[in-house]
């Protein structure tokens, strides 16, 4: 299919021009430093900004389509998502997935009580799925939902939960039904204040607490707080992962190639610029033309979004280029260091306050979020190549 997204017309530079007005007038003056990745702030002091952020976002009426009925002007959308990704600061906070899971199969109640609360700021979420022993392997999840009169009493443990520790609410994946594997999944609403709920973050290699564990010790939670229907868990996971696609929004890899490209200009080796240094140009040219590639990648699966002609392995095809471009980049950007690649974040002698150093550390969770890259290429070459399934482990 050939990419028919094109560039942002020029009648939508007044609609930038004004957005980056709000932005300048209202972006958030926090305690945490804006990084590569999914981060999570450390202070109360900078959720509560990060809250008001989003909710004067949406009061100045600029609405995500994630939280509205009707897609907007998708031009504007992406202006949004380009200038708001641009800040660096969450503008969204906690997961937002579960907006697309709420829409989908929400009752009325349900999507009244939490999208406009999202889109608010008012309502953090995070999302509970994975747990140790389930991970690629989500249908063998063990967290168990036992009915007691109108309540599920749950049990069990999730791990990688991004947010929990500043939640509101939770978007739980439970074994409710007696069927083993998918068919026994349901997915939930829960209230991260409820008793019996413990949250233990992790301290990753970053320094940053981005994830959590997450224990569940008798806790109820209403039969109504069910999305869609017992058992239809796994359907609703499913239809809400692929509504997180990956477009055209900004290119992140371009980003990292410029970055580079600073590095090599201003940083000498033996009294020679390593900008001057032909085997340092080919690399980041390299590099460049990989990016642009992602680019179009990205573009291609917008165009296919716009034609209703996604296939599942689209969007994991663009996820595993971007993500082992990205690695090798910072991978190189530390070559290109040195020995001052040791010298990380807060160091007076660190290269742009380490921002590359902890985007490296950084760097191996895109391979691995929202499905390893293992799992992507299975994907990819069964559902995509026909190529047989792999061997399963009862087979
Ligand atoms: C940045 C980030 C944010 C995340 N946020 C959340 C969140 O908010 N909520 C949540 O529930 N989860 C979250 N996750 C968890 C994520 O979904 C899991 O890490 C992912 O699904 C992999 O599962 P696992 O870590 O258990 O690894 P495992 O499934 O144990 O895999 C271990 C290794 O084995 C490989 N492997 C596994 N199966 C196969 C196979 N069939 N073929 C070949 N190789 C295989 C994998 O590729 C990997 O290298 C997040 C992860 C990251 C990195």
């Amino acid at each position: 299919m050939d990419i028919t997204t094109s560039e942002v017309p020029p009648q939508y530079d007044e609609f930038r021009k004004s957005l980056q007005a709000f932005i300048g007038a209202h972006c958030p003056p926090l305690e945490w430093k804006a990084r590569t990745g999914i981060r999570v702030p450390e202070e109360e002091h900078d959720v509560a900004l990060l809250r008001q952020w989003a909710r004067a976002i949406h009061d100045a009426g600029y609405v995500f389509d994630r939280f509205a009925d009707t897609p907007g002007d998708p031009y504007e959308q992406r202006v949004l998502e380009e200038e708001l990704g641009a800040t660096g600061i969450p503008y969204v906070v906690g997961n937002a997935l579960v907006a697309g899971a709420i829409k989908m199969f929400g009752t009325p109640e349900q999507r009244s009580a939490h999208i406009g609360p999202m889109s608010r700021g008012e309502q953090i979420w995070t999302q509970l799925f994975s747990e140790p022993n389930a991970g690629s392997d989500l249908a063998s999840l063990q967290t168990k939902g036992r009915l007691d009169g109108d309540e599920y009493i749950i049990n069990g443990q999730k791990v990688w939960s991004t947010w929990a520790q500043w939640a509101d609410h939770g978007y739980l994946l439970a074994r409710t039904e007696p069927s083993p594997g998918p068919g026994g999944i349901t997915a939930l609403i829960l209230d991260m204040k409820s008793p019996g709920i413990e949250i233990r973050p992790l301290r990753e290699m970053t320094g940053t607490t981005d994830f959590n564990e997450v224990f569940f010790d008798d806790v109820r939670v209403p039969v109504a707080n069910v999305i869609g229907a017992p058992g239809e868990g796994w359907k609703v996971a499913s239809a809400s992962l692929a509504t997180e696609r990956g477009g055209v929004g900004r290119n992140l890899s371009w980003e990292t190639v410029v970055r580079l490209a600073d590095l090599a200009r201003t940083t000498s080796r033996r009294g020679t610029s390593l900008g001057d240094d032909g085997s340092v140009r080919q690399q980041i040219a390299a590099f460049a033309a990989r990016s642009r590639i992602q680019d179009h990648l990205g573009k291609r699966v917008e165009t296919r979004a716009e034609n209703q002609a996604v296939t599942a392995w689209d969007a994991p095809l663009m996820k595993i280029w971007f993500s082992e471009l990205n690695l090798e980049m910072l991978e190189y950007g530390l070559d290109l260091q040195g020995p001052r690649s040791i010298v990380a974040e807060g160091d007076e002698a660190a290269y742009d306050d380490g921002f590359l150093q902890d985007a490296f550390l950084y760097a191996r969770a895109w391979t691995i979020a929202g499905g390893s890259n293992e799992v992507m290429r299975n994907l990819i070459s069964e559902r995509g190549l026909g190529l047989p399934r792999e061997p399963r482990g009862d087979a």
